[in-house]
């Protein structure tokens, strides 16, 4: 019996599926290319036709066309499957698992309430009218699944009763809220926005106050899904499932605020718009690491990146802090500039697509953008000029990964400001010293985000396919003996196992099921994931380690440091042992 994986294999190439995402260079027979999952000048990406699989040795990725995609879009393996079986038109249905996992009725609990908004807005005029006021055309609110839901206690609650969902499970999907009295809908009075991952299933909401229930002040303008199961802040930005295609062909994001500036934006023709609303990027509680790895999706598409939002406080704070961390990446990353208390659904609206298109072209490099709002703020004081400029501008220079840039915008901000170069240049040295800590950070939040997935992923597969064929009467691998071995790596006793991926078993069972179902030699199989894991295990300590080293540099503790320096001997001799032994097979 074929797989679908299998399928869907045989009519996609590796080639075709990854040069759908990056350049690919020929060499050979083979391909290369820039690594999506690493910074680097320099292309150690490699693509072969013939594995139907990637290899970086910049970094260590690789995988097969769903590992890619996954990794890429940030999506888990369902997700993945769903978008190439969809590229593929290989059909899924006859795959669905027996028992819906935990997180399948989650995704459909989202779809159902989708529907349930949706069918509310079209039975409410005034809700409909004030989305049209606002500039929305009908086949925009239809493709976007805008809806609306009554300022009421328990619609949502008892449709979905009906639906026959459980209270728990809609508790879990972040959809009512309990009390000593029963529960009751989180959303009510509200104009609803689903918000998508990039493969398009709905995993959260955010509501916009609408109507009686905005009479009330208490009520925020704006109510977002709290974090699930299947809606983490960090790993989504509004609109990414409709945008991603047009990033890539026009090689820009613009990264807006709020729904409606992404909604006017995709309808004025900018549909490679994404927004940052509900997501990590608007919070800013959430940690720099969050940060990341929400810039980290878009910047995957492509490296560039303008930064619309509202010149108001709130909104230039948010230019700040995705800005900095962007800079750090390597990104070029442009400002559209706008007037104070001005959003871009407002111009859209107000002054039409031709005046975004213009925002959209004048935008400004966004170090440009700060010094010119400088200079216009403190023109005429000279000595206010030159602390705003130390304190607002300066340190995005510093945030620049290029030295060139660096030298560049300097020269730019003294012939501007004219103050001298060599003190713009003593002052960014002191800067330099103050948001290291702050650039290290960045950075390895960029370096672990590689790694541990990488490494949840083998896990991931490995567990998968130890719960399968555990149910089998005739187990095509020793899976005591696999168990066995787990256990050991993750260093717990082997009852403990289970409890590892307890909440999605069924979710692993499938993947492992629908991946290697039908392979001929799955033993071989689990012998190279396994000692892959162990691999990725002996990389993270070694990791920590080198950590760890360059601490107790700084320190010159030097019984330390040789200390640590034999550890990491023997570590990379077992990593050397396992690659010896893959090369002799
Ligand atoms: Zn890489």
């Amino acid at each position: 019996m074929n797989s679908p994986v299998q399928k869907i294999k045989e009519r996609l190439s590796i080639e075709e599926v990854v040069s759908s995402y990056i350049n690919l260079e020929k060499i050979g027979s083979n391909l290369k290319a820039k690594c999506p999952f690493h910074d680097e000048k320099t292309p150690s990406f490699f693509i072969s036709n013939d594995r139907g699989s990637y290899y970086c040795f910049g970094c260590g990725a690789k995988g097969d066309i769903f590992t890619f995609v996954e990794e890429f879009e940030g999506l888990d393996f369902k997700g993945a499957l769903k978008l190439l079986a969809e590229r593929a038109d290989v059909p899924l249905e006859n795959y669905n698992p027996k028992e819906e996992s935990e997180k399948e009725k989650l995704y459909r609990i989202m779809e159902e309430t989708t529907n349930f908004f949706e069918s509310n807005l079209i039975k409410n005029l005034e809700a409909q009218k004030y989305l049209k006021d606002r500039g929305l055309e009908d086949i925009t609110v239809k493709s976007f699944r805008v809806g609306f839901v009554e300022n009421e206690w328990r619609l949502l609650y008892n449709f979905l009763k009906k639906k026959e969902f459980s209270d728990l499970e809609m508790e879990k999907a972040g959809l009512v809220k309990k009390t000593d009295k029963g529960y009751y809908d989180r959303f009510r009075g509200r104009i609803m926005f689903p918000i998508a991952d990039s493969s398009g299933r709905v995993i959260a909401f955010s509501g916009r106050i609408f109507g009686v229930a905005a009479e009330n002040t208490a009520n925020a303008k704006y109510l977002n899904s709290p974090e699930t199961p299947i809606f983490s802040k960090s790993a989504v930005l509004y609109g990414l499932d409709k945008a991603k295609d047009s990033i890539r062909k026009n090689n820009f994001s613009i990264l807006v605020e709020g729904q409606f500036d992404l909604i006017l934006s995709h309808q004025a023709g900018f549909r490679n718009t994404v927004a940052t609303s509900g997501t990590a990027l608007s919070d800013s509680t959430i940690s720099k690491e969050n940060v990341v790895s929400n810039l980290g999706l878009i910047r995957r598409l492509s490296s560039n990146v303008v930064l619309a939002f509202d010149a108001d406080k709130a909104g230039f704070n948010a230019v700040n802090r995705a800005g900095k961390v962007a800079l750090s990446f390597g990104m070029d990353v442009k400002v559209a500039s706008m007037l104070d208390g001005v959003d871009p659904a407002d111009l859209i609206s107000k002054n039409g697509s031709e005046a975004w298109h213009e925002a959209i072209k004048n935008s400004k490099h966004i170090i440009e953008f700060l010094l010119n709002k400088a200079l216009k703020d403190f023109g005429s004081d000279s000595r206010k000029m030159g602390r705003e400029i130390k304190e607002k501008v300066l340190p995005f220079v510093n945030a620049l990964e290029s030295a060139i840039e660096k030298a560049h915008f300097l020269k730019k901000i003294s012939d501007a400001s004219q103050i001298p170069e060599a003190a713009l240049k003593e002052d960014l040295e002191k800067i330099e010293k103050e948001f290291q800590f702050e650039k290290e950070e960045i950075k390895n939040a960029t370096q672990l985000e590689n790694k541990v997935f990488r490494k949840d992923y083998i896990e991931r597969r490995l567990l998968g396919i130890v719960l399968w064929q555990k149910k089998m009467t005739k187990p095509a691998i020793n899976v005591e003996k696999i168990t066995k071995e787990l256990a050991e790596i993750f260093d717990i006793k082997e009852n403990e196992l289970s409890l590892k991926f307890k909440d999605n078993k069924e979710d692993l069972i499938f993947e492992a099921e629908v991946f290697y179902g039908g392979d001929a030699d799955l033993e071989k199989d689990v012998l190279e994931l396994l000692n892959n894991l162990k691999e990725e295990y002996l990389k993270e300590t070694l990791f920590k380690k080198m950590q760890e080293l360059h601490i107790l540099e700084i320190k010159k503790n030097n019984r330390g440091t040789i200390e640590v320096l034999k550890e990491n001997n023997k570590i990379n001799k077992k990593i050397q042992n396992i690659k010896n032994g893959r090369l002799k097979k």
